[in-house]
């Protein structure tokens, strides 16, 4: 029996979220899709492992974009409409945050969250209100444009607080609203889920992501962040998607400037129209083309002209006792000796110690997340990829235990007992870890940073210069609309637009 079709439509690389998002997607238009996957499992960061009968979350904190049963926001509309039932939990609380001189918890909902930073930071509520209003216009416009792009005069009429901040940093726009360093503090945390200091992100990233995250709440899956990846692999099999797992792909084809297919590890070669590749644009140019001779020079100053984001270092424990047991409080755990994000992001060069962290105990949202009697605790930090980059192999064992060590530390005096007494079961998940695994560019998992100068606005205006391969899109953290679990299936989405549009144009595929 033949393996493979003799041609596909489109081959996906990588069976993670944003391949998964494509295969849907395109499938549903009835186009004949080939994903393959170099693991046994769909997924990739979207996992999770079994030790000693526990089954542990690999990754998840929450995820951002969902929205509730009623009010659903669009990646949860888009597993909605896809018919992938994900049983979501509400998580219950923004975060708290453990910073100098505060200590305070947050709900989302912005009247609820604007409240509870008054009543740490007295007589700031219209001010905090007025930042989240703002956050949310801008919220509003992005997801509209990015929809039904316009002319600049019609933006500045439509949608003026967008154009308006959209040239100023986050600590430029949050300046002007001369809010006390405390109530700035307490507005500061979610920071790290994009990974560039207020002098350098973006306001426009910043107010999307405060108002996704505060305004409308984030959710997990009752199954861990595996039940999205195994039931999007399963609804796109039925869909006529033939997934292929443990299929390293080796190599893309391409002759004369367009993809012709794939060859696999194996070396099976596969033939198709269009490739979408999760792997980073870094691995697929400088390792991927077959023949290198295909890439073009700009191709090459492209990836070196971006700067890659964080990667992510993770202590993952279960622990004897259950949270209230252990008077564990929190869902999530925000913690740093300072909020200058700035020098936040500058100290995650090295490795360590680490001094902005932040925790989740998945039980206080998911109450079955472990067994009876016992709950799950993480402390992670995003490093950049600099330090761990510089980690000899002989010294690689030392520098994981002592990194984790001084979590567990900080994260024990916080909590008032030893974790160390407490633990059941302990992984230390490290860049290296996420690089062997899912083959991500020096163990990325948020793609290119956001800065000033390269950002979800200015990238819109460079995609399609930046298409230096007929036929080939990328799928993943390190497209348009950013890092995280939720941006990675708006991005697989965005990839099978690319590809049908195209096929639209060439007459192929019918328009939606
Ligand atoms: C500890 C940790 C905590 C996190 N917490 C959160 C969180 O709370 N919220 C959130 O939104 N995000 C979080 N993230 C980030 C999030 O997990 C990633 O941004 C997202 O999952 C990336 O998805 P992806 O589909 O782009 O890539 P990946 O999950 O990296 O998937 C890539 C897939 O492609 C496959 N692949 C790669 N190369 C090949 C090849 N050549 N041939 C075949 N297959 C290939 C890989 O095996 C993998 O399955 C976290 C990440 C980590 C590590």
């Amino acid at each position: 029996m033949k393996f493979y079709k003799d041609h596909y439509d489109v081959i996906v690389i990588g069976g993670a979220l944003a391949g998964l998002s494509s295969a849907l997607m395109l499938a549903e238009k009835g186009l004949s899709v080939l994903v393959l996957e170099r693991h046994n499992l769909p997924g990739g960061i979207a996992t999770s492992f079994v030790r000693n009968g526990i089954e542990i979350e690999a990754a998840l904190h929450e995820m951002m974009s969902i929205g509730s049963k009623d009010h659903r926001l669009k990646v949860g509309k888009f597993f909605d409409d896809m018919g992938v039932d994900i049983d979501w939990l509400k998580v219950p609380e923004a975060y708290h945050a453990s910073l100098p001189g505060l200590e305070v918890t947050l709900h989302p909902g912005f009247e609820t969250f604007a409240r509870e930073v008054d009543q740490a930071v007295p007589g700031t509520y219209e001010k905090v209100m007025d930042v989240l209003k703002l956050c949310h216009t801008v919220f509003d416009s992005v997801n509209e444009l990015s929809i039904h792009p316009m002319s600049k005069p019609q933006m500045l009429l439509k949608h003026e607080a967008f154009v308006k901040t959209a040239g100023y940093s986050t600590k430029e726009v949050l300046e002007t609203f001369h809010l006390p360093q405390q109530a700035l503090d307490l507005l500061s945390p979610y920071w790290i889920y994009v990974g560039s200091g207020f002098s350098e992100l973006p306001f426009t990233i910043y107010a999307v992501l405060m108002a996704d995250y505060v305004g409308y709440g984030s959710y997990i899956p009752h199954k861990f962040s595996h039940e999205m990846s195994l039931k999007m692999a399963e609804r796109a099999e039925d869909m006529g998607v033939q997934i292929e797992y443990r299929q390293h792909v080796d190599k893309i084809l391409v002759k004369n400037g367009r993809v012709t297919g794939v060859r696999t590890a194996r070396g099976d070669e596969i033939h198709s129209d269009y490739v979408i590749s999760s792997s980073y644009p870094n691995n697929v140019y400088t390792h991927m083309i077959e023949p290198l001779s295909e890439v073009p020079e700009k191709a090459i100053q492209m990836v070196n002209g971006r700067r890659l984001s964080l990667t992510a270092f993770s202590v993952i424990m279960i622990l004897d006792q259950t949270a209230e047991e252990l008077g564990i409080r929190d869902y999530s755990v925000f913690r740093g000796e300072t909020m200058d994000t700035d020098q936040c992001f500058e100290e995650l060069k090295g490795l360590g110690p680490y001094r902005y962290i932040t925790c989740i105990c998945h039980n206080l949202a998911n109450p079955d997340a472990t067994p009876a009697g016992t709950c799950s605790y993480s402390i992670t930090t995003l490093p950049r990829v600099d330090g761990w980059k510089t980690v000899k192999a002989e010294d690689y064992d030392r520098v994981k235990h002592e990194a984790a060590k001084q979590l567990i530390d900080d994260m024990s005096s916080y909590l008032g007992f030893n974790l160390l007494d407490h633990i059941l079961e302990i992984v230390i998940e490290t860049p290296m870890t996420v690089a062997r695994y899912t083959d991500a560019w020096n163990g990325c998992i948020y793609g290119y940073a956001h800065t000033m100068e390269d950002h979800i606005v200015a990238r819109l205006q460079t995609a399609e210069e930046e298409k230096f391969i007929e036929g080939l899109e990328f799928a993943g953290a390190h497209q348009i609309s950013g890092d995280g679990m939720g941006p990675a299936v708006t991005n697989g989405r965005k990839a099978a637009k690319n590809v049908l549009d195209a096929m639209i144009a060439q007459g192929r595929a019918q328009g939606r």
